[in-house]
């Protein structure tokens, strides 16, 4: 049993660092080293974050972290249990649940984000452990896990109610938190490549975009949610400058844009 628990430490903390080297070391390295400096109207904030930031970013992601392991821990001590809707064939349930379940693990993090990230916003006794958080100004891709404690709990809680109530495969829990992280770390970029028109387009202009919630960022009121627009718009809490925003920055890309193909494309 004890050597069960150990090996499972060993594969979580493997899983979590690879996916922090990829996500916030290898975001950063790309956007703020290897394409940044090349792309400079594409930047939605115009200030650079310091390094003692960064700094800061790293040990608080650290502590996230480890938050998330006691959390996956306990996800393991209920699994073993038996307490748990976890399971592991895929014939057990079919593909096509397979594939609908992942779905609905997704639309229920993108509500379950929205309404617990809008708490901790407006609730008195949540602000000071959000606003850690928004200590990252600009943010970058190092602040997608620089959370408090408290708000690492809240972050990683979701994966313990999906565990208990939803059936869900085991893949899923460990593939939707690096899809997860990935969205993440886009949204913490300080730079913008979706398309001109997104905001006018029937159904893209439900997906949020890195604008979205650099805004966030600076003005700390409104634009709570992460994958999609929805939440935001059905509460009127999109910040009315996101708009205007994201047309400047697209405005001040199409000038500086040499490629016809880019230019084609409106990206
Ligand atoms: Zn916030
Ligand atoms: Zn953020």
């Amino acid at each position: 049993m004890l050597s069960e628990v150990l090996l499972f430490i060993a594969f979580m903390a493997l899983f979590l660092t690879l996916n922090y080297l990829v996500f916030a070391f290898g975001g950063h390295w790309f956007f703020y080293h290897y394409l940044g400096p090349k792309i400079p109207h594409r930047r939605i904030l115009e200030n650079e974050a310091s390094n003692a930031q960064i700094l800061k970013e790293k040990r608080r992601s650290f502590h996230t972290q480890i938050m998330f392991m006691i959390l996956a821990l306990v996800i393991y001590g209920l699994y073993r249990a038996g307490y748990t809707k976890i399971y592991t064939t895929i014939d057990e349930r079919g593909y096509l649940y397979f594939a609908l379940s992942v779905l609905l693990m997704h639309q229920l993090h993108d509500a379950y984000f929205y309404w617990t990230h809008r708490l901790m916003h407006q609730w008195k006794p949540l602000q000071k452990y959000h606003f850690v958080h928004h200590e990252s100004a600009p943010p970058t891709p190092y602040s997608s896990l620089s959370f408090h404690p408290v708000e690492a709990f809240i972050q990683g809680l979701y994966w313990i109610i999906i565990s208990l109530m939803l059936p869900i495969h085991v893949y899923w829990l460990f593939a939707f938190y690096s899809f997860m992280f990935y969205i993440n770390m886009w949204g913490h970029t300080s730079y913008e490549f979706w398309h001109k028109d997104l905001l006018t387009h029937k159904i893209l202009k439900h997906l949020n975009t890195p604008t979205h919630h650099n805004i966030h960022h600076k003005y700390h009121k409104a634009n709570f949610s992460i994958y999609y627009n929805l939440w935001d718009k059905l509460c009127g809490t999109n910040h009315p400058e996101y708009e205007n925003h994201y047309r400047a920055v697209k405005a001040k890309t199409e000038l500086a844009k040499t490629s016809k193909l880019m230019k084609m494309m409106k990206l």
